[in-house]
């Protein structure tokens, strides 16, 4: 417990001692006070058109079309803007890697704009949504402080009323590679890295789980988050990320 004092502690010294290295100002047109503001918020190139997450073509509300569906067990994937925005890839650098929590409000802003512009809340109407973020591992975790894939989600739930979830990690031991295995012993190497726990609701069958990370490059890792979850019953896992890098 004193131990988890101390931990906080440091972390706010630790904040505030980044707070001074790098002063608020918004990254769009170095205004005060913001980290973004409202109307370098409001000139995101948010995405026009969905795309499917393993073909990359187009698709109805970034649902995964039904030939693709055999290469992942997600759904559909949501991705709010242009990863070529320069002011979001730098937010994005700046949020993960300079650890500027204060990021976590605009760039959640920026994913709710999104699913509100979308069909997709028509489409998950009468099922329950949770939010879940992708977790992070151990090491990266004590070493950055945070997990900024649950910041976001945690503001994009509250926005909707949605409920959040993580999904346990059990990601220690490194999972072998993937490409080596056979199809049973590669989704038992996957329940061993992420942990079974993830859903225990008798109402798995009916809730929408989304998966949230700030960037998704090859969606590999919402993939492995996906199947474990559909191991558990949940029937529809979708993705929530700010960009594809
Ligand atoms: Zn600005
Ligand atoms: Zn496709």
């Amino acid at each position: 417990m004193k131990l988890e004092i101390l931990k906080n502690a440091l972390l706010k010294i630790k904040t505030r001692f980044l707070d001074l290295l790098f002063p608020i100002e918004c990254l769009g047109c170095g205004g005060e006070n913001d980290w973004l503001c409202q109307e370098c918020l409001a000139k995101i190139k948010y995405k026009k058109i969905e795309q499917c997450v393993v073909c990359k073509e187009t698709t109805v509300f970034g649902q995964t079309h039904t030939s693709c569906r055999e290469k992942t067990a997600l759904d559909g994937m949501i991705v709010a803007a242009e990863w070529e925005d320069k002011i979001l890839q730098e937010a994005i650098h700046k949020y993960k890697y300079n650890f500027v929590q204060g990021l976590a409000e605009p760039l959640s802003k920026i994913l709710i704009q999104k699913i509100k512009r979308l069909e997709q809340l028509a489409l998950w109407q009468g099922q329950k949504i949770v939010l879940m973020p992708v977790p992070l591992h151990k090491k990266r975790y004590h070493w950055r402080g945070f997990n900024q894939a649950a910041l976001l989600a945690a503001r994009v739930a509250k926005y909707f009323g949605w409920e959040t979830q993580d999904l346990v990690l059990k990601r220690e031991r490194y999972t072998k590679p993937q490409a080596k295995l056979k199809k049973e012993e590669r989704e038992r190497n996957m329940v061993g890295a992420f942990g079974a726990s993830a859903i225990t609701s008798e109402h798995a069958s009916e809730t929408v789980v989304i998966l949230v990370d700030d960037v998704v490059t090859t969606g590999a890792t919402m993939n492995e988050c996906a199947n474990i979850l559909k191991a558990n019953g949940v029937k529809t896992v979708w993705g929530l990320a700010l960009a594809r890098g």
